[in-house]
């Protein structure tokens, strides 16, 4: 099969395996050129694995501190005539990866919600590691069923309160328009909690508790975004906003229960990046690329990987996470910077469709969304037939 990205609205519905591949190789070289990461983490469990922060996590840990890795994530496989997720072929490459510098890694795809798949991941942490030393909660999905009632929760991304009216691109077309956005309504703030908030983090933390399988020491870690006031109606105060104070509700909660163990909980916020998750928020994508423009301009921009790479070795494991006075770690330091966020609010007010070419980064933002999904990566013939339908080793002897 010769694989075209094919787009519809703000997702890609194909995706390519030696694309995606490269991608990964990219991420492992970006770790490897800053060299190893010293007493950093050596069993790790990373839930939400194959995409975004979740993956970069994995390669982070993997290949800067020679971890054993566990990944969670929900990808579908491809097919003789269609191909998987983007995830699927980035966690093929990726235990490839791994196999071939002697590393463990081994993958579930499954629903990181469920009992059953916490059940399964247990028992493989006990057959094969042992225990984990840290454990990366990176999951972003639109629903979630409850395990117990089996309810199905839908995350919605509103304003709480009133509606909000700003500034928005059309990814595809490079147009600059306005939407308004309506309120949250009925039980859209309860449901978006329950999708994004900190319940399943905490489950999740019970479940490992419970079987003994924590490191003395262990930590972990969910990510969250706060960014500038000009997108908090529609983040920090909006429903997912309530979902990301849940997540820092639980992280004290978990707090005292890792306490015994002389484990930490930490909420990471994490700088606003192209990622499947991020495409869907109205109004992000055009910040997003304002931000671009101005930090590559600047020397300071990072995706994923760096900004993992930086958890990482500048925070979670240099003795000085520098944690905020709401105990949070930031590595959107360098996003935050009243310099970066003076340019950008300015170019906020002034953008338009016809300079929006000049002021943001829409070549940037199209090429970060494409290389999600393995394309526009150099070293591709993407003019060459490939094999949708590829697996991954773990799976596959599962
Ligand atoms: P992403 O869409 O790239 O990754 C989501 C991951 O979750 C994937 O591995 C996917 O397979 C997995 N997943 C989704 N539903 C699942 C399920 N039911 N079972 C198992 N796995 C499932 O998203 P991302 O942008 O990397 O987001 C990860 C976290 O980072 C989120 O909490 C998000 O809010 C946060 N964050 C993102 C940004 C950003 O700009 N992208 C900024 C700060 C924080």
């Amino acid at each position: 099969m010769i694989i075209a990205p094919k787009i519809r609205g703000f997702i890609c519905t194909t995706a390519h395996p030696e694309g995606c591949a490269a991608h990964v190789a990219e991420q492992i070289a970006v770790v490897k050129s800053r060299g190893p990461i010293t007493n950093g983490p050596q069993r790790v469990l990373v839930i939400g694995s194959s995409t975004g922060y979740g993956l970069s996590s994995r390669i982070a840990a993997a290949f800067g501190s020679n971890a054993a890795t566990i990944g969670v994530f929900f990808e579908r496989p491809g097919e003789a005539d269609r191909t998987a997720t983007a995830g699927w072929y980035n966690t093929r490459a990726f235990e490839k990866e791994a196999a071939a510098a002697g590393l463990y890694a081994r993958s579930f795809n499954g629903d990181a919600f469920s009992d059953e798949v916490k059940t399964e991941v247990v028992a493989a942490i006990k057959a094969d590691l042992g225990q984990v030393d840290l454990v990366v909660y990176s999951l972003a999905s639109p629903r979630r069923t409850d395990p117990k009632s089996g309810e199905v929760y839908k995350s919605v991304l509103k304003p709480v309160g009133a509606s909000y009216t700003n500034k928005n691109l059309n990814t595809g077309t490079g147009v600059v328009n306005e939407i308004t956005i309506e309120p949250a309504e009925g039980d859209d703030i309860r449901q978006t909690i329950a999708v994004m908030g900190g319940e399943d983090w905490e489950l999740w933390t019970d479940a490992l508790l419970e079987a003994g399988v924590m490191a003395a020491g262990v930590q972990t870690v969910a990510y969250s975004y706060i960014g500038p006031e000009v997108t908090w109606p529609i983040y920090k105060n909006g429903t997912i906003g309530k979902a990301k104070e849940d997540l820092e509700r639980v992280q004290r909660a978990l707090d005292v229960k890792l306490a015994p163990l002389g484990g930490k909980a930490w909420v990471s916020v994490n700088k606003a990046l192209v990622t499947q998750a991020s495409s869907a928020i109205p109004v992000v994508p055009l910040y997003i690329s304002l931000l671009y423009k101005v930090m590559k301009a600047e020397g300071t921009h990072e995706d994923c990987i760096e900004q993992m790479d930086r958890l990482l070795r500048e925070r979670l494991y240099n003795g000085d996470p520098q944690p905020d006075a709401a105990g949070r770690i930031r590595v959107d330091d360098w996003e935050m910077t009243p310099q970066v966020q003076a340019l950008v609010g300015q170019r906020w007010s002034e953008v338009n469709t016809e300079n929006f070419p000049q002021l943001g980064d829409f070549e940037g933002y199209q090429s970060s969304f494409l290389r999600l999904f393995g394309f526009g990566l150099t070293g591709v013939d993407y003019s060459a037939e490939t094999d949708p339908a590829v697996g991954i080793p773990s799976l596959e002897l599962a």
